[in-house]
Formats: C-alpha cells, structure tokens, sequence
C-alpha cells in the first residue's frame, strides 16, 4: 500500500498544477494517471489561450512541462488506472490497476471526454475518419468535405473552422435551429459553403477503410440522405469522468462533480477541479487555476 498525503487522479492541467502547489507546500503528493499526461489537452496541437507564450504550443509539450514543473518541487507521477475509490473519512483508499494507495486527501482531476453519437461503428472509425476535436484535426481535411454534428456552440465554432479550410462543410443538427451564440450563427449564415441539414441525426456511417461519408435520417418525415464526406466532427457536448464518484460525492444533472470555486466537495478533504467540476468557464488556464485554489484549501484541511 502507497501512501501520500494528497493523491491527484488525472494529470491534465489541473490535475499538475493542483501537484505543483502541493508539493510546493511541502506534502507528499501523487499524480494518479492512467496514461500520459496532459489529458485533453495534449490532443490539441495548437494553444493559443494560454498566457506566457509568445507563440503558439503543442498541448503535448505543454502537459510534458507541467508534469516536470510539478515534479521539479518531489510530486510524483504514478501511471495507474484508479478502478474505485473510497472517499468517505479521515483516509481516502483509491484501488488501482497498480495496487492500493491511501491519502489524506484527494483532488479529483478526471476531466471530460467528448460524447459519441452512439451510431454503429464509431468507435473502429475513430481515427480513420470520424473525430471529436476540430481544432487537432481539422487543418488534415484541407478542401475536403466534412460533417459536422451538433447544434451548440462547440458544433457552431468548429463548423466556422472547418468552413474556412474545408470544400464544403455539411451542419447536421437533430432540431430546426442552433443552440449557439447569434455572433457564430449569424457568421455561419454568411459562409457560402456551408449547408444546414435540419431535424436529422447521423443513422449510419459509410466508410471502406476510411470513413466515405454518412446517411442521415430527418427525424420528423423519415427520410433518408447519403452525404459523402471525408472528415466526420461529432460535437455533441461532453461527458464528465466521474462514473466511480457516483453515490459518494453530489453530482448535477449533468454528472459534473459539484464544488464552487473554492473547489471543495460533498465529503471533507476531496477537491474536484478543472472540467470535471461544476463551472462556467472550461479552459487550460481555469483548469490550472483550480489546482492552486484546491491547494490553498488542502493546506488548510489538512492542518
Ligand atoms: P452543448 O451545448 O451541450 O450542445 C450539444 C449539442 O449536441 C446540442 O445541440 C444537442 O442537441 C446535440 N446533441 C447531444 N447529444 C446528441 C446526440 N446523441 N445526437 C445528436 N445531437 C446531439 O455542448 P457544446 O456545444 O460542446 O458546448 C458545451 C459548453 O461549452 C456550452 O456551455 C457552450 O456554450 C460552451 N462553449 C462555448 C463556446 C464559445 O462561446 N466560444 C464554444 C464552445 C463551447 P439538442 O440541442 O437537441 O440538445
């Protein structure tokens, strides 16, 4: 059995930066990740909205100098996969893939993960075709045809992206309107090549080695399209990483962990910070943001 003060599980940016300032405070502190650091971000080859960079970053190196950051001050980095947790009391138990670790206190920094669509298939046509993520991809389906699907504001912005690279780009959205900002929608209006595909949903991909394209079904009258495309953007929302915190700590409707911004939890001595919390705003910098503040309020428990 390890044991630290504080355990961290996720190494995105909140998660690395929440180890940055403990370690700093002088606890012993672990990084529980299952795989490479960075999370989402490290999908993303371009940022520009983080500060302290004169020129564009690859999330990649970002997440590899966060992680060095933090272990600069003794944070460690474990790579397991945390299976359950019991969070409950003076000492938290996480088990994982690499055996059990306790901790007086835990920070949850498990993220979110895009949603599928849920179509036959997606998940072998991941990679090959069909993508969540617009801004890491979308410069490979330079004037080429795409699709996107959704109607918030992430399906309305990567539509806008895409438009301005793409051939053509299709907007499939299950309702009659968009659930996005007027500014996105109204420059949407203005792009000669994009073509709104109303009440429809994706029933079907078509695809040889490669994703070829899509058949959509209009839900009100049934009918069926084929769309041929090269590139699918699904950009149906987010689900947060907190299956194995149901029925111990407060979730909203959503499945997001609920903590203000002083991230603290339901239950003393857990902390939830970065996307996987209840806030308005989900970025890098609000992410790193969270894991200085969740440290400020550890010290404090933990004293
Ligand atoms: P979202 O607002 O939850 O929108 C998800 C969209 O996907 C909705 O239009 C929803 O349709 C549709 N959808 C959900 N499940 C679906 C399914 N299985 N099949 C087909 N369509 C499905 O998610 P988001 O657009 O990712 O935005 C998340 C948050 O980030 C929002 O608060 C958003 O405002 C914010 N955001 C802001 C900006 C910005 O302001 N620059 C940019 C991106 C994101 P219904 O409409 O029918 O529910």
């Amino acid at each position: 059995m390890k044991q630290y003060d504080i355990a961290i599980i996720g190494g995105g940016p909140a998660g690395y930066s929440a180890a940055l300032y403990c370690a700093r405070a002088g606890f012993t502190t672990a990084v529980l990740e299952q795989l490479a650091p960075g999370g989402q971000m490290s999908t993303t080859n371009e940022i520009d909205n983080y500060p302290g960079f004169d020129d564009t970053v690859d999330g990649f190196d970002l997440a590899e100098k966060m992680q060095r950051g933090a272990e600069r001050f003794g944070a460690v980095t474990e790579i397991a996969d945390v299976t359950s947790v019991q969070l409950a009391g003076d000492t938290k138990l996480l088990k994982t893939s690499e055996g059990d670790f306790e901790a007086r206190a835990v920070i949850i920094a498990t993220g979110a993960a895009p949603r599928e669509l849920g179509v036959a298939h997606e998940k072998e046509l991941r990679g090959r075709g069909v993508t969540y993520c617009a801004t890491c991809d979308g410069r490979m389906y330079k004037d080429k045809t795409v699709v996107v699907v959704g109607g918030g504001n992430t399906a309305a912005a990567d539509a806008l992206f895409l438009a301005k690279l793409c051939k053509k780009v299709y907007l499939v959205h299950r309702r009659d309107s968009l659930r996005a900002t007027r500014l996105y929608i109204d420059a949407l209006q203005k792009m000669k090549n994009v073509e709104f595909i109303w009440n429809s949903q994706v029933a079907e991909f078509l695809y040889d080695a490669k994703v070829q394209g899509v058949v959509v079904k209009n839900v009100q009258t049934g009918e069926t399209r084929r769309i041929e495309a090269e590139g699918i953007f699904v950009a149906v929302g987010r689900v947060p990483n907190t299956a194995m915190f149901q029925g111990q700590l407060e979730l909203d409707d959503a499945g997001y962990i609920v903590a203000d911004e002083s991230t603290r939890t339901s239950l003393p001595g857990v902390y939830a910070v970065g996307d996987v919390r209840t806030k308005v705003l989900r970025q890098i910098v609000t992410a790193a943001a969270d894991g200085a503040v969740a440290s400020h309020y550890i010290e404090e428990y933990l004293a």
